[in-house]
């Protein structure tokens, strides 16, 4: 595999590797948990600055408020690889940034675009993602929240669940079932929602962070203007499911585990068990390096990825296996940390007997990635059947009866 770029992305590496030296070493904020609050002022600062040098947003073109340099994956892999060396933060990631903007600019229209992406990408507007429902998760396409078309709006009626971030948003992209006479896939419509709206209920879910990150949303004769659409009546599945592919792609973020791993490495040389530093047990450094060499992996496997990109050459499977060895990867680096600081491990959030980081929290929140945007078994179900071409699994019904097959 050829990994030298070029003498071209030399000089892009040494400057941006200038930026995080100067600027970078300046900015030392506290972090934003994906999705979770509002940024701060001095967050909303650095994403200013960051998209300025085309650090953030950089391929969203100018008129949206961008930096608007073309595409060039390459030049985005050097970015997160400098920022991740060098321990800089990087942009603001949230659901409207990572995968609205870049819905709208698949498949949005040029008002939808004009009106929404700037202050989004700015962390002006802030968005939440209304698809899940009780009862349709996995099997979103069952969803059962309504849409009516009264006058110039629709009025929507139903209720979502772990809807993210719902409390502190602006805007909602929602699913809303608008024709309820077509088959579950066709009857769907992609709606922008205004969280202003009256009749919007929202209950907070308290998860076993002790933290009320997502919601209930319950949605009582909302009226969304009929023009809030995004692709067409009926075909929501269709730019969900472009949606779906950002999420995935900002889940499995391997400039994440890349310095998840170097936290866990440093914090291993710090501690010691009965006097031995841990770095120096054979039983946790076989852990580490093992995670190391499965970092490594998803780093080349993303090279594979730009280079079939580039190449023309994608045959689909190797892209849908990133999500799944991503979250577990995360998992793993977080179990190992637990594990070396054994009870001082289990410690969580402003205990004063805790240790360089609050590896707990670390470590419960790398369950999040294994089951939102789909979870590892429904990635194993896509893997085998869209990937590798494998019989569909068995079609059931389960009612007081027992089980039913439907479909082989
Ligand atoms: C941190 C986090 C944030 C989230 N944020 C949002 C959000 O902002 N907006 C939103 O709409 N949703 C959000 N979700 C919801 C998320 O998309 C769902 O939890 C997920 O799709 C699973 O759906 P479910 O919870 O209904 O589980 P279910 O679908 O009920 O699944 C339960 C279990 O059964 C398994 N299962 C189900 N069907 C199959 C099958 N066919 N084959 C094999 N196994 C199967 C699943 O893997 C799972 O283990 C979030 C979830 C998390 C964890």
């Amino acid at each position: 595999m050829e990994l030298n770029f070029g003498p071209e992305y030399d000089d892009f590496r040494a400057e941006v590797r200038n930026f995080c030296n100067t600027l970078g070493k300046q900015t030392q904020h506290g972090s934003i948990r994906l999705g979770e609050f509002r940024p701060s002022q001095q967050m909303l600062d650095w994403q200013g600055t960051l998209i300025e040098h085309g650090y953030a947003a950089r391929s969203i073109p100018k008129e949206y408020g961008g930096f608007g340099a073309k595409p060039d994956i390459v030049k985005s892999l050097i970015i997160s690889e400098e920022f991740v060396r060098s321990g800089t933060r990087g942009g603001i990631q949230n659901q409207g940034i990572s995968m609205l903007v870049p819905t709208f600019l698949e498949v949005g229209t040029e008002e939808q675009r004009q009106k929404y992406i700037k202050p989004t990408i700015h962390g002006d507007m802030i968005w939440c993602q209304g698809y899940s429902e009780p009862g349709s998760g996995s099997d979103l396409a069952s969803l059962k929240t309504k849409g009516v078309v009264e006058g110039d709006n629709f009025i929507v009626n139903g209720q979502k669940v772990w809807t993210s971030s719902a409390q502190f948003s602006d805007m909602c992209f929602i699913l809303v079932r608008t024709e309820p006479d077509a088959a579950k896939h066709h009857g769907i419509s992609y709606l922008l929602m205004s969280m202003e709206e009256p009749g919007i209920e929202i209950r907070p879910l308290v998860t076993m962070t002790g933290e009320a990150f997502f919601n209930e949303m319950f949605l009582s004769d909302v009226k969304i203007p009929v023009g809030n659409i995004v692709g067409k009546r009926g075909e929501g599945w269709r730019v969900a499911n472009v949606t779906l592919k950002y999420e995935r792609g900002m889940i499995a973020n391997p400039g994440a585990s890349a310095s998840g791993i170097r936290g866990v490495a440093d914090m291993m040389h710090e501690e010691t068990l009965s006097g031995v530093r841990a770095i120096d047990l054979p039983v946790f450094r076989d852990r580490l390096v093992k995670l190391q060499a499965r970092s490594l992996a998803n780093k080349y496997h993303g090279l594979r990825l730009l280079s079939n990109d580039i190449n023309k050459e994608s045959t689909g499977v190797e892209g849908l296996i990133v999500k799944l060895s991503a979250t577990y990867l995360s998992y793993d680096i977080y179990s190992l940390a637990v594990d070396v600081l054994g009870e001082f491990g289990t410690l969580y959030d402003g205990s004063v007997y805790q240790r360089s980081k609050d590896w707990m929290r670390q470590y419960i929140s790398s369950f999040m990635g294994i089951i939102g945007g789909g979870t590892a078994q429904i990635q194993k179900n896509v893997i085998s059947e869209r990937g590798l071409g494998l019989p569909r699994e068995p079609l059931v019904k389960l009612d007081k009866n027992g089980w039913e097959l439907l479909k082989k």
